[in-house]
């Protein structure tokens, strides 16, 4: 292990601060190290390993496809892509879909559509997005631009023009900041990496409504909310409210790399041959995943089960809040929770790691819970357990 870290800090640019371990294999729940220690896994590798660690049903598919064909290119038509459209269109408000290989090229692509798609309405001049303080949309320079996040822009300016910052959960922020050149809004029907804050009753269906006034399109990124993380297939079907355009990647192909950006046919119709291009996206490979993926994931009695879970570790935090005055507050849906702490939240990822538990912390002082959908309640219980001895000692 200690060579392994060496060599990585030698030969890998150094722009994550890795925890020190090796992880070596991992089946549903449960990650080994290469020691030999067990962990059960409370972050799914960031809200992507919905279905856990290397479930059979999905390797059966990947090595069968592995074995048939791999990629060809997008001058092709292929079945699983195809296929995976039809089904993801069949599932949500959608009728196209464009492919791509993470949660960033999914936004690039709607940003671009939402360009697109207003100057060919309005005409020229007509460009600037509505994002949110506090989200997060990826790190390449339109989405990092998009991103309501200092920390994420600082040494990369001059930014992507064109995008502005309101304060997540409030509708008359946003009115506030359209103007003759806003052309969407674009928000995290729960915000990921911002804290896991859920936004208040009636908020989504409000912004919705000052969308239509203005003409200005709603983009929803559910890139982490989505493919069953809260308890429905995709976050937004909490409030009833359905954007023009939606962005899913995290969970959609179980680690597999692939991204998609969904449209109703109106909006959709901006991309014509030439607009939007990618070498990768959604290659047979990923996409046969991805469909295997969301065959399971979008069952009634799958997710279910994810609200039935979610509703017991809810419950469950909130009796550590209750004992403990270090925690400040618990959100949660489904199978995505936050707590937040008076203190940063480093320490107590390092002990859960120690007593093998793999969570992480967002927004510095959010411990975030996002397991894969697969868990079981004994394993809730058993991590209760542990943050319970872990929040009693000193933390900070
Ligand atoms: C992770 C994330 C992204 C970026 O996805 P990448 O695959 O890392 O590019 C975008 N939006 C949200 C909400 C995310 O959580």
């Amino acid at each position: 292990m200690e060579n392994v870290q060496a060599v990585c800090r030698e030969v890998i640019c150094s722009t994550y601060a890795r925890m020190p371990v090796v992880f070596v294999r991992g089946r549903g729940c449960r990650l080994w190290d290469d020691t030999g220690k067990e962990y059960v896994d409370f972050l799914a590798g960031i809200a992507v390993c919905n279905l856990g660690h290397c479930p059979p049903e999905v390797t059966e598919v990947l090595c069968e496809q592995a074995d048939t064909l791999v990629h060809v290119s997008n001058l092709f038509h292929t079945v699983p892509q195809v296929d995976l459209a039809a089904e993801l269109t069949r599932l949500s408000f959608a009728d196209k879909v464009f492919f791509a290989n993470s949660g960033a090229e999914a936004n690039e692509a709607a940003i671009k559509l939402s360009r697109k798609y207003s100057r060919d309405r309005h005409g020229e001049g007509r460009f600037h997005i509505i994002t949110m303080r506090d989200s997060f949309h990826g790190r390449t320079l339109a989405t990092l631009s998009a991103t309501g996040q200092e920390k994420v822009h600082k040494g990369f300016e001059p930014l992507v023009e064109g995008f502005t910052f309101v304060d997540f959960n409030s509708v008359a922020a946003v009115e506030q900041a359209v103007t003759k050149q806003t052309c969407a809004v674009m928000v995290e029907p729960v915000q990921g990496e911002g804290g896991i804050r859920f936004p208040d009753p009636g908020y989504l269906a409000d912004l919705k409504d000052l969308c239509r006034k203005h003409d200005l399109l709603l983009i929803f990124d559910e890139v982490q909310s989505g493919m069953g993380r809260t308890g429905t297939l995709f976050a937004h079907e909490h409030d009833g409210v359905t954007p023009d355009i939606m962005t899913l990647a995290k969970a959609l192909g179980n680690g597999l790399p692939v991204g998609a950006m969904l449209a109703t046919e109106e909006v959709a119709a901006s991309f014509v041959p030439g607009s939007h291009a990618t070498t990768f996206g959604g290659t047979p490979l990923v996409t046969s995943a991805a469909l295997k993926v969301l065959r399971i994931i979008s069952k009634p009695d799958f997710l279910e089960n994810v609200r039935r879970k979610g509703d017991h570790f809810l419950k469950q935090l909130r009796n550590l809040q209750e004992k403990h005055p270090v925690v400040r507050q618990v959100r949660g849906r489904g199978l995505m929770l936050g707590m937040e702490l008076q203190v940063p939240g480093a320490k107590v990822v390092e002990r859960c790691m120690e007593k093998g538990f793999v969570i992480n912390c967002t927004h510095d002082n959010v411990l975030r819970f996002v397991p894969p959908l697969i868990v079981e309640e004994r394993d809730i219980d058993q991590l209760i357990l542990a943050l319970d001895g872990i929040l009693s000692e000193e933390i900070q």
